[in-house]
């Protein structure tokens, strides 16, 4: 009896009960963003006191750079009259209002800019409209990304990709198979494989992968967004950048993962009330983008994207003449966002632009034998 569940659950169920097991990449496509019972569809998950926290909701330093890193990329773009600025999935909405006051001090950059947030869940549209009420730029919602008019772009997207939904496969006897979810002689969902291999896998796999060992799991995202991401940069000559948790290289692993109330869940259990998640697989994004003709910048750890962009800098200049509280506030942020151990988000994050190839070098991304370069916030470092 499906009658029982919940209803997300209850529909998993009679989907599997008609159509057979069913593929990890559509369990995390109806758990995130079923129209009605998703979790991003539901409810606002970010902060304190709720399932995760995401680097805007850490620090206004954050969104601050980001929103000079555009400025800066405009102006590599040569400085067009109209710009799209483009969000995906900007959560709260936290990271666009840390950026677009911070470009205050690059006015022909916010003259130009019109604001596009790309939002599937009509909640967070509601909290994204709420938190930039205030802000005098004009802004737009789109529930996709080709719904953004064509001409100059920059796009920026931060813990999105991880969101999109993850294939995996499984390697077995006789080839790879495609991961599904099946429902046990026990009644609970479980994970099993497809009963035919994936043919001609193995070709479309890097090469040391093609001799991975039994169970082993490759994960892959058929989600047309990093084609999408590298079409629209190419034929607009603008850029896009990503920061997100994931590998450098392409390689064997699940690390399809549930997180609720900050704490790791069972990805099975209970669907649509948790997080889902799998890591960025940057090498597959990169490829895919430089097929249609982007450079690719980085991916570079996000301890090193934010000290070149000036994060240092920023959080001296946040604590000078504040109270000892704010002071501690500030360097618990700066070490959070920037550690590279225990909870720090400093290594795990990557951050990797594409871009059209006429815009040449991009901030944060400069080749490390680059010498003496200023940050964004106009102070010298070396290296
Ligand atoms: N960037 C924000 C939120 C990250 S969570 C931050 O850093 O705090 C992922 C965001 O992507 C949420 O806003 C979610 O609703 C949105 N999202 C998930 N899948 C999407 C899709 N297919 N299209 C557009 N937005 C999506």
């Amino acid at each position: 009896m499906t009658d029982d569940y919940p209803p997300l659950e209850a529909e998993i169920r009679r989907r599997i009960t008609a159509a057979g097991p069913m593929p990890v990449a559509q369990y995390m496509t109806l758990c995130l963003t079923h129209p009605e019972h998703g979790y991003y569809i539901t409810r606002d998950p970010f902060g304190a006191k709720g399932d995760f926290v995401t680097a805007p909701e850490i620090s206004q330093m954050f969104g601050e750079l980001i929103g000079l890193w555009c400025a800066a990329t405009w102006r590599a773009m040569g400085a067009p009259e109209n710009v799209r600025l483009v969000e995906l999935g900007p959560g709260r909405g936290t990271m666009m209002l840390d950026a677009v006051r911070a470009v205050h001090i690059v006015p022909d950059f916010r003259k130009a800019l019109v604001v596009h947030m790309v939002e599937v869940s009509p909640a967070l549209e509601q909290r994204q409209r709420q938190a930039l009420a205030g802000t005098d730029v004009p802004v737009e919602w789109h529930r996709s990304l080709d719904e953004v008019p064509d001409g100059p772009i920059i796009i920026v997207a931060n813990e999105f990709i991880d969101a999109l939904p993850v294939h995996q496969a499984v390697m077995c006897v006789d080839g790879w198979h495609e991961r599904v979810i099946k429902i046990a002689d026990n009644g609970t969902l479980q994970f099993s494989h497809a009963r035919d291999p994936i043919p001609l896998f193995d070709q479309m796999l890097p090469r040391p992968l093609r001799s991975a060992p039994i169970g082993a799991i490759f994960e892959w995202r058929a989600d047309q967004i990093a084609l999408e991401i590298g079409r629209r940069v190419v034929r607009s000559h603008g850029a896009a950048l990503m920061i997100d948790y994931g590998h450098t290289v392409s390689a064997a692993g699940d690390t399809f993962q549930a997180v609720g109330r900050q704490l790791f869940a069972n990805p099975l259990q209970s669907p649509g009330t948790v997080d889902l998640t799998a890591h960025v697989d940057f090498q597959a994004l990169g490829h895919a983008a430089q097929a249609l003709g982007a450079d690719i910048h980085g991916p570079v750890d996000q301890a090193t994207f934010l000290r070149r962009l000036g994060i240092e800098t920023r959080a001296e200049a946040l604590k000078k003449g504040s109270p000892l509280a704010k002071n501690a506030e500030v360097n618990s942020a700066l070490a959070r966002l920037t550690s590279e151990q225990g909870t720090g988000m400093g290594k795990l994050f990557k951050a990797m632009a594409v871009a059209d190839p006429a815009l040449g070098e991009l901030p944060g991304f400069e080749r490390a034998d680059a010498g003496e370069t200023g940050n964004l916030l106009g102070d010298k470092r070396s290296g």
